[in-house]
């Protein structure tokens, strides 16, 4: 049999030839979007990390004011940023949802949580109903459920001056495997007229451009929302009445998830070590590099700095470090070479923690670094506190054993190290943060916000345990205690009693020294 099939030769690698071409172009524009990320993430950490460090310091109520104003300013840019990574992951079909086993009565209990405190502020009042029939474990992508949800949820509180936000999940249709759920948002706020709501859930789409210069947004969230409902299975829609309130809602079918089997093994909640740290900062960019350390610093740590790969393989040779904190993108040499010739000179003899930092925040990253040698992974911008709890981990591999080893209230373990904590410097660095603190707490009372109390004594507790101050110590931890059970008397109670010792103190070490 002959047939002349050159033609379809020629088809076939016409089609492969596109196919390539087309991945290419793919390929390329997740490179564009990550190093767009890259470079828009890197100055905005700096602005975040300087307007906190400015915080930090004695402002008149104007320049604090001022301030507060620019870090929301930053924080929404960083929001865009995200989202429209996030559309853009969707359009380029990079987005896929999970489908894991989570507790959905959980997820909503926390999702309301989030967010009471932004409906009390305004006076609203926000409740959330789950049909008592809905089983507690599903399957399905909570991330991105509580994405949507908190879209919504925004939302209804931003766009409602007065009345109530509710939120429901109801029991739609119920298998022995399956179940439809039916997720509603419906506030009592401006509403949308129906000639307007043709134009919801379209990218960059606000319903009146005045919205923008009152209410902020990007016009963003409700088409993602959107998207990632359709991911999910389901469809968003809406029912509004101009000046009367709006009904978000969309039905997802869900497997129905079974109790984990093996019980989660409830490990303690072991705070940072608090014990100082030698520690090598390999950062190219100035401002994150200026403000990292002094914050590191400002935590009794001792830090050098690198400007790139070379200079920390230089250092390296010379210096012992407890810790790396290492930027993958630098120019000479690059954070992953670094890495690499670090541990080849280690040959598994010893083992320095290395935290790769990155501005890069694309799915997957976090496995990648990790698979290089790396212990642990930060995204930019650098949230402190995630960096002191990273710190505290990957330092807690340290080999040499320290001076004093504490099990404190909540059974976390406190190194402290005697001749170290003595340093005056340190003392100083340590009793400023203090009275950060007292001046943070006072804020928070007087604005009755209690909800961060908790964090703050906690902090208060630790800083105390670093110089060794136990009175103060115990009368911190008496309000963190006293938040727990919403005790709003003793909290003052203690509160004052604290300042009132901590002064006492600061006396005494200034009669010291
Ligand atoms: P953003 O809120 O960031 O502007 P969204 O995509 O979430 O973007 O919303 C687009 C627009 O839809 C909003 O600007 C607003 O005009 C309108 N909108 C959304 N939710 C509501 C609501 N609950 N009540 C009234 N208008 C709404």
């Amino acid at each position: 049999m002959a047939r002349d099939i050159t033609e379809r030769k020629k088809n076939e690698e016409r089609f492969i030839k596109a196919k390539e071409e087309a991945e290419a172009a793919n390929r390329a524009k997740s490179e564009f979007l990550a190093n767009m990320s890259h470079e828009i993430r890197t100055p905005v950490n700096g602005i975040n990390g300087m307007i906190d460090l400015t915080l930090a310091t004695d402002l008149n109520p104007e320049q604090r004011d001022n301030l507060e104003t620019a870090k929301i300013c930053a924080n929404s840019l960083l929001a865009l940023i995200s989202d429209i990574l996030d559309f853009s992951k969707i359009e380029a079909r990079k987005l896929v949802v999970e489908n894991i086993n989570f507790d959905m009565h959980d997820l909503v209990e926390k999702n309301s949580k989030v967010h009471t405190l932004r409906a009390s502020k305004k006076r609203l009042q926000l409740t959330y109903d789950l049909d008592p029939s809905i089983p507690k474990y599903l399957i399905g992508d909570p991330n991105r459920l509580r994405q949507v949800l908190n879209n919504l949820v925004d939302n209804a509180i931003k766009f409602t001056d007065t009345g109530k936000i509710s939120v429901t999940l109801n029991n739609v249709l119920k298998t022995d495997q399956d179940i439809e759920l039916k997720f509603a948002v419906q506030d009592t706020g401006i509403g949308i007229s129906e000639e307007d709501q043709t134009f919801l859930f379209k990218t960059f789409t606000q319903v009146d451009s005045s919205i923008t210069r009152k209410y902020g947004g990007t016009g963003l969230g409700l088409a993602i929302s959107k998207q990632l409902v359709e991911l999910m299975g389901g469809t968003m829609g809406v029912s509004s009445q101009k000046g009367r309130g709006s009904t978000f809602y969309f039905p997802i079918k869900f497997k129905i998830g079974k109790l984990s089997e093996t019980v989660p093994f409830l490990r303690p909640d072991i705070s940072p070590m608090i014990r100082p740290l030698h520690i090598l900062l390999a950062e190219d960019d100035k401002v994150s590099q200026v403000f990292l350390r002094r914050m590191l610093k400002e935590r009794g740590h001792q830090v050098d700095t690198a400007d790139n790969g070379l200079e920390v393989l230089d250092l390296f040779k010379k210096k012992k470090y407890d810790l790396i904190l290492m930027d993958i993108q630098m120019p000479v040499m690059d954070g992953i070479e670094a890495t690499k010739n670090i541990r080849e000179s280690e040959g598994g003899r010893t083992h320095t923690p290395i935290i790769a930092v990155s501005a890069y925040a694309l799915q997957g990253d976090e496995q990648r670094f990790l698979a290089m040698g790396m212990d642990s992974y930060l995204a930019k911008p650098i949230d402190i506190n995630d960096l002191m709890k990273k710190i505290g981990s990957v330092g807690q591999n340290r080999q040499e054993f320290p001076d004093k080893v504490e099990l404190g209230d909540h059974g976390e373990i406190i190194f402290t190290s005697k001749s170290e904590n003595k340093d005056t410097e340190h003392y100083t660095s340590v009793m400023q943060e203090i009275e950060h603190c007292i001046k943070e707490l006072d804020d928070h009372f007087e604005s009755m916000q209690y909800e961060a109390i908790e964090s703050i004594a906690n902090r208060l507790k630790n800083l105390c345990n670093q110089i060794e101050a136990d009175e103060l110590k115990f009368c911190a931890f008496k309000i963190e205690l006293a938040r727990r059970k919403n005790n709003i008397g003793d909290e003052i109670e203690y509160f004052s009693l604290f300042k009132e010792a901590y002064y006492v103190f600061k006396k005494s070490f200034q009669k010291v020294t």
